[in-house]
């Protein structure tokens, strides 16, 4: 993928994996079949597997580059982790060191590590294991937390929300607290002036949501408020990891309000290529389409034709990178 500028700003994706994750009607406990069908055309195979029928899923950071900081936002599952809670991503052994290489991006260089949540899949790079210890994989950064999920998957605080975290605080967050790495926050963070992270419950109690605004344009980060383009088309399917389900669908359709009526570039951390979309209302004002960024991906043309016309009305961010 290559860079997208915002502003000023650079942004890049580095992959940890991308492939057929779950079948809609398991991660999405209110999923309806019949809704589903007729957006199968422009899911397949981007966001949805023909074959398996699953969704396609990916797990990445995303790095961004601004006048004053290196940022690394949220960091994958990891290698070589014990995961007897999710089996799943126990002992990876993916190329993710290699991808923040080949991005270019020197990890001694990075200044903050911000998480979107503590969910497994959010804080294992936070470590990398070297003889036998966990130690920071951003040797010289800040690890910054919401004191409210930091709180919540701390095991001295008592029993976790669910097992899927068992062993991740211990392996990778409190060997960044015992570094003194550890940054936190409460309900408003400005890491720069470019910055901001601020609160958006209901997938985990602390979630938060990350905005980088530059010369009139903003990106926004928003971790797993949705896993997947088509809860852009239906806000009220929750994930099952969704915590709190009704603020989660709450949370997710204020940021599609927010997407829509400010022209901000969506940036989840599990979707499929091309990784990132605008966000329109619907012709009927009912709901909301996904306009994928980028030229390359299938889409029907009534969707075309609305990005075509939404995005004229933008400045685009959309530049080689360098
Ligand atoms: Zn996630």
């Amino acid at each position: 993928m290559m860079d997208i500028r915002i502003g000023k700003a650079i942004v890049k994706r580095v992959e940890e994996s991308l492939g057929p994750g779950a079948p809609p009607d398991v991660l999405f406990p209110e999923f309806d079949q019949g809704k589903f069908d007729p957006h199968k055309d422009w899911m397949i195979p981007n966001h949805l597997e023909a074959e398996s029928g699953c969704l396609m899923i990916s797990s990445a950071s995303w790095y961004v580059e601004t006048q004053s900081s290196k940022i690394i936002i949220d960091t994958c599952v990891g290698n070589c982790k014990d995961r007897p809670g999710y089996p799943p991503f126990a002992n990876l052994e993916t190329d993710y060191l290699a991808n923040l290489k080949a991005a270019g991006i020197d990890r001694e260089e990075i200044d903050y590590v911000l998480m979107t949540h503590l969910h497994i899949d959010h804080v294992g790079w936070n470590t990398t294991l070297e003889d036998g210890k966990w130690v920071p994989t951003f040797p010289n950064a800040k690890y910054v937390f919401s004191e409210i999920d930091l709180a919540t998957w701390d095991p001295a605080n008592g029993p976790l929300p669910n097992d899927a975290n068992l062993g991740v605080f211990e392996d990778s967050i409190q060997p960044v607290i015992d570094a003194g790495l550890a940054l936190t926050w409460k309900e408003k963070l400005k890491l720069d002036p470019e910055v901001t992270a601020y609160l958006t419950p209901g997938h985990s109690p602390g979630h938060c949501a990350i905005n980088l605004t530059s010369e009139g344009q903003t990106a926004l980060f928003s971790g797993d408020i949705m896993h997947s383009p088509i809860q852009v088309i239906f806000p009220e399917w929750n994930s099952l990891f969704c915590e709190d389900r009704v603020l989660a669908e709450e949370t997710r359709r204020k940021i599609l309000a927010e997407c829509a009526q400010k022209g901000y570039l969506l940036m989840p951390a599990h979707w499929g290529k091309p990784h990132a979309a605008y966000v329109k209302k619907n012709a009927e004002g009912t709901g909301y389409l996904p306009l994928f960024y980028g030229e390359d991906m299938p889409m029907g043309g009534a969707v075309a034709q609305e990005k075509k016309s939404f995005l004229s009305k933008l400045v685009s961010p959309f530049q080689k990178g360098g």
